[in-house]
């Protein structure tokens, strides 16, 4: 098996890299100034580098999709410690919806400001009692005049209350089958019918809100494909360059080996620890799976094929391990896992705690789909087995 990239792809690199030393001088995020940050992406879009399938028209990067091209980027940008794309869900989601089912004039109004980061969006899939059955949502939308008028409640609606607008799932064809009788509606968030409710969570940062519809308004084009179609636009995938690689991963088991180096268990150095050699050696082998089940995610991307269930398989395993990381760490440094900082990277400043990213961890396992979930569709689209009972 030849894992290198080939000819074309190392010129390409050495091309990527030029343009960093020239245009990312000081090298390091901490460096640079916010401008300098929002100038450098401008500079990286205008090469193709950055937003790479969004066209120009809508200030994007527009070039052919090429999976090793992106990843080459990832790479080197990562490298660099130079600024990616803006993150969030209007940049990872709502961008890839509206290019594929958008109307012109949605394209145009939301792409550019989203992907500089000026308009910030969040989820409004999930309500109390709607989260894996997510297609028996509650929240109604009706038409009057020329706006909708939407009531009910979603929540765990990450960063609502740092966001402008939200891209929500609202039930307006009550007579219609549960999955036929939703639409995909755009809800600008500053407006008297809508209160947002940060919750605390055990890590007691409020990353997530309840947000409450009482007779919220949006213009009625602000709709997403057809009326009850909103369930087949929710479900539109993202496009195959940004599936990740696992470099999350990667990441965190590097952080936990910096604290074994460092830590003892009594009094002897942890590696020599029979058991906790045996957790890290199962642990790294996750992740070199997780790494070559991405390029296989990578190749079908090249191919054009459909990687199928090998997306869930990623998102299952860097659940897991994320999860299985910070469990080892706690019990190497138990209650100084409250102060000892963790961070993905040595030079990253690391205010976050090992504790933080422990409880975080339990929440990845259920965020975008619980592992059951995950588990119910690879058992059934990969496996064979049989369907679970629809509730349809
Ligand atoms: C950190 C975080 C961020 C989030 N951000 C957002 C956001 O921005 N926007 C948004 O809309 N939502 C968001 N969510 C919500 C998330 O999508 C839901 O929590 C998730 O879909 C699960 O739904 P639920 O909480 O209602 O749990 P439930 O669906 O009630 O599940 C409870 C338990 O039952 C299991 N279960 C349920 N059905 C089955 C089944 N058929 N087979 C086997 N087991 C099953 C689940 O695996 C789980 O263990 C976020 C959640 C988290 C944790």
């Amino acid at each position: 098996m030849d894992l290198a990239y080939g000819k074309e792809y190392e010129a390409f690199r050495l091309e990527v890299r030029d343009f960093l030393a020239e245009h990312w001088l000081q090298g390091s995020r901490e460096g640079n100034a916010p401008q300098a940050t929002s100038d450098f992406r401008q500079t990286a879009t205008d090469r193709g580098y950055l937003y790479r399938g969004v066209p120009k028209a809508y200030g994007g990067g527009e070039q052919p999709a090429d999976a090793l091209k992106a990843q080459v980027i990832r790479e080197e940008f990562g490298r660099a410690r130079a600024p990616m794309e803006v993150s969030g869900n209007g940049v990872s989601m709502l961008v890839p919806t509206l290019l594929e089912r958008g109307e012109e004039w949605q394209k145009e109004k939301f792409i550019r400001k989203t992907i500089l980061g000026e308009y910030q969006w969040a989820q409004g899939y999930s309500e109390p009692g709607s989260g894996s059955d997510l297609a028996s949502l509650r929240t109604q939308g009706r038409l009057e005049g020329d706006e909708w008028v939407i009531d009910g409640q979603k929540i765990w609606t990450s960063q609502a209350q740092h966001c402008q607008f939200m891209f929500t799932l609202v039930r307006t064809e009550p007579e219609a089958s549960k999955h036929a009788g939703i639409s995909y509606l755009l809800v600008p968030l500053d407006q008297p019918g809508i209160e947002i409710k940060p919750l605390k969570m055990i890590t007691g940062q409020s990353h997530f809100n309840e947000v409450f519809l009482n007779d919220a308004r949006t213009p009625a084009d602000w709709i997403v494909g057809e009326r009850g179609e909103g369930w087949k636009v929710s479900k539109t995938t993202l496009k195959h360059e940004r599936n990740a690689i696992g470099g999350g991963s990667q990441a965190i088991f590097e952080s936990l080996m910096r604290l074994v180096g460092k830590a003892t268990l009594d009094g002897r150095p942890a590696l020599e620890d029979p058991s906790i050699r045996e957790r890290i050696a199962a642990l790294e082998a996750w992740v070199w799976a997780q790494k070559y089940t991405a390029y296989h995610q990578m190749t079908c991307g090249l191919q054009g094929k459909d990687p199928g269930i090998v997306t869930l398989l990623n998102k299952l395993l860097a659940t897991d391990i994320g999860h299985e990381v910070a469990a080892v760490a706690l019990e190497l440094i138990g209650d100084a896992s409250l102060k000892e900082p963790f961070a993905a990277a040595p030079d990253q400043r690391g205010d976050e705690r090992w504790m933080n990213q422990f409880m975080g961890s339990l929440g990845n396992s259920i965020a975008g789909g619980t592992s059951n979930i995950q588990r119910n569709i690879i058992a059934e689209r990969g496996l064979g087995l049989p369907r679970e009972e629809s509730t349809a």
